[in-house]
């Protein structure tokens, strides 16, 4: 069918503005949905994309969003997945070739044709479009079911800071209990990381800049020992301790203090994105057998599963929902590390339609 207008707020160039903007919906085919978004999460990534930071080939105008929730008002013939009123879910990407091994085989995230939710090419050449809009279209295979006990607004982060964090610790993990995890940098996905890690059994150490958030990591997110990274004496005292560090934080800082932190053969898991690159030095990797990797989202059997898991244990992610209005005030604030600690915009309560 003939893409429909939709309404949505965009950034125009690299100073990364957002202002409101108009555009028809690509076409969809017999396997696309039409969404009408209720609720769309904003993660430190569309902070990097609308400033140019992440793509070299940056494409405005960007409606970024990536944390999408929606109900199904449109439903092509081939839709099996979902029916219309369903509330679904888009993440972290939006299509992949299908047919590779990593397809087949529930990595897709990593398909060499992966294609985001925006700042990027869908298959019928038209550019992708995030959820800062009144609607959105996605092909079934990439939208998951909000299971009916979470409530959309809270499900919206789950859908890229939460399984950012639970994609690489289930990877590394498995479902060892006798872990000490680190979790580094406590924001959108760092307070997800702590709730995981912790739901996963394992003993949390939050690693943060500060001393602002320790009575909220230590009571609110039930962290067992909380450590500021800028404390040489208490960093020195938990060397040797973690078995993992799950790294989220968004901007440059050497790697060195915390490698030190992690046992003999530690893994250091990079999901936080700075720009610039990050310094290693060999002996601490070479003496204690560490391994340094990364890991992008999660796959959306991932996805589904973190949804699951989430609702069955009742667990709450800790968000500040606000309106369309407020976006570049959000984004503002979360660049000076002011959220506690994601902000969710209340797209369908924001009257772009
Ligand atoms: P966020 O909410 O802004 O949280 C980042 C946290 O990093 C802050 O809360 C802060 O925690 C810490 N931090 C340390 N120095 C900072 C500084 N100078 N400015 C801001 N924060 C600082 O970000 P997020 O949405 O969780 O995303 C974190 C990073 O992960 C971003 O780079 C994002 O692009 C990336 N990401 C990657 C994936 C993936 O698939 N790999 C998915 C989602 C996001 P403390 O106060 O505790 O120090
Ligand atoms: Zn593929």
């Amino acid at each position: 069918m003939v893409g429909r207008k939709a309404n949505a707020w965009a950034a125009r160039d690299s100073t990364g503005h957002l202002s409101q903007y108009s555009f028809h919906l690509r076409d969809t085919s017999s396997e696309d949905m039409v969404l009408r978004v209720l609720y769309c999460g904003i993660d430190h990534t569309d902070l990097h994309q609308i400033r140019g930071e992440l793509i070299s080939n940056t494409k405005y105008p960007m409606i970024p969003g990536h944390e999408v929730v929606g109900e199904v008002i449109e439903l092509g013939s081939d839709v099996k997945k979902f029916s219309l009123g369903d509330i679904v879910g888009v993440g972290g990407i939006v299509g992949s070739c299908g047919e590779c091994s990593l397809c087949k085989s529930n990595l897709e995230q990593y398909c060499s044709q992966r294609i985001l939710p925006y700042n990027d090419i869908y298959k019928d050449g038209t550019p992708t479009h995030g959820g800062f809009s009144s609607n959105m279209v996605v092909h079934q295979r990439f939208a998951v079911k909000i299971p009916e006990k979470l409530a959309p607004e809270q499900a919206a982060p789950l859908l890229c800071a939460g399984v950012t964090a639970y994609s690489p610790l289930k990877q590394w993990m498995g479902s060892n209990k006798n872990v000490q995890g680190g979790i580094m940098g406590l924001g959108g996905v760092g307070h997800l990381g702590v709730k995981i890690a912790k739901a996963m059994g394992h003993h949390v150490t939050v690693i943060s800049s500060s001393n602002k958030k320790r009575k909220e990591a230590m009571e609110d997110l039930n962290a067992d020992v909380f450590l500021v990274s800028t404390d040489e004496d208490e960093m020195r005292k938990a060397a040797n301790s973690l078995d993992y560090i799950l790294d989220t934080v968004p901007v440059f800082h050497p790697l060195q203090s915390y490698l030190s932190l992690l046992k003999t053969q530690g893994k250091f898991i990079l999901v936080g994105a700075p720009q610039q690159p990050l310094e290693i030095q060999a002996g601490v990797m070479i003496a204690g057998n560490k391994t340094v990797t990364g890991s992008f989202i999660g796959s959306m059997k991932d996805v589904q599963e973190l949804l699951d898991f989430w609702a069955g244990k009742g667990m709450t992610t800790m968000i500040e929902v606000v309106k369309m209005s407020y976006v570049n005030k959000a984004f503002e604030r979360m660049e000076k590390n002011d959220v506690r600690y994601r902000f969710v915009l209340d797209v369908a309560g924001s009257n772009l339609e």
